[in-house]
């Protein structure tokens, strides 16, 4: 066989172009995923997106629309009272899954000193939404599933963004480490309220038949058989961070390495 200058040439850049290829971060992340990277985008977003702000706005101008529409056409014989989380759901707690993506560690590493430090920051329309509640009488529970070794810094947290009626009987913690269901403590507020709204971030937050949902259909099953609770006394907050949407991804197997998740996650994609 001849060799030409052009069939060396054009050899050249065939090899060329195929060390390039291989060395490219794109197919480096494919096969080797950096650190925490599949964390940046999402925590990205809920800090500096437009969008994330105006779905929190959404969401506390429905609950706003869906209290008045309770007040001005239910006579209750109980006093009434909205049932609202905490994390990503009147405030936002970013900075510290941010921390833990510049620093490579993982919840719960470092959280029981975030939280006493009092600084997450209120999510736009939250402060307003509830204080409004509170002066027309409406009973507020904080409803989280932060443990009580956080609680004397989570009350502080929360009077220094100006949130109402924060005080024991409001704020209730995790009581039981061993349960992580709020099932016991908003059947105990349904006993004495009228309980117009819940809000959360996680499905888990509304009611037990999510939390016993635990695979990627089953609550999207669970979803679409409550469809009608969405918006009328269920209001949802976005949270791309973590929750029970991502244990799900994994089957709630909490060992699983970077690269195992990583692979699940390729895997879950649907093209
Ligand atoms: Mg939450």
């Amino acid at each position: 066989m001849r060799i030409t200058t052009k069939s060396i040439s054009t050899r050249l850049w065939l090899v060329i172009l195929f060390i390039t290829v291989c060395s490219s971060p794109i197919v480096a992340q494919a096969t080797e995923p950096a650190d925490k990277e599949d964390e940046v985008l999402a925590v990205l977003w809920q800090q500096s997106s437009g969008e994330h702000r105006a779905l929190c706005y959404q969401a506390y101008a429905l609950a706003r629309m869906l209290l008045d529409r309770d007040l001005r056409n239910h006579r209750v014989r109980m006093r009434r009272a909205i049932i609202v989380d905490l994390d990503e759901t009147v405030w936002d707690t970013s900075a510290y899954e941010a921390m833990n993506v510049k620093q490579r560690t993982n919840y719960p590493e470092g959280w029981v000193e975030w939280m006493n430090r009092a600084q997450a920051t209120a999510i736009p329309g939250a402060v307003e939404f509830l204080n409004y509640a509170n002066t027309r009488g409406v009973r507020i529970f904080y409803v989280t599933n932060r443990k009580p070794v956080g609680k004397e810094g989570t009350a502080q947290n929360l009077k220094k963004l100006g949130f109402p009626a924060v005080n024991d009987e409001s704020l209730l913690m995790r009581d039981d480490p061993a349960i992580e269901s709020k099932t016991a403590r908003r059947k105990a507020i349904s006993a004495k309220y009228h309980v117009v709204l819940l809000m959360g971030d996680d499905l888990n937050d509304f009611d037990d038949v999510f939390e016993k949902s635990k695979t990627i259909a089953s609550r999207i099953e669970a979803t679409d058989r409550n469809k009608s609770e969405f918006g009328t006394r269920f209001v949802v907050l976005p949270n791309p961070m973590y929750g029970n949407w991502a244990n799900s991804l994994y089957e709630y197997n909490f060992k699983l390495t970077e690269q195992q998740k990583a692979a699940l996650r390729r895997a879950l994609l649907r093209d």
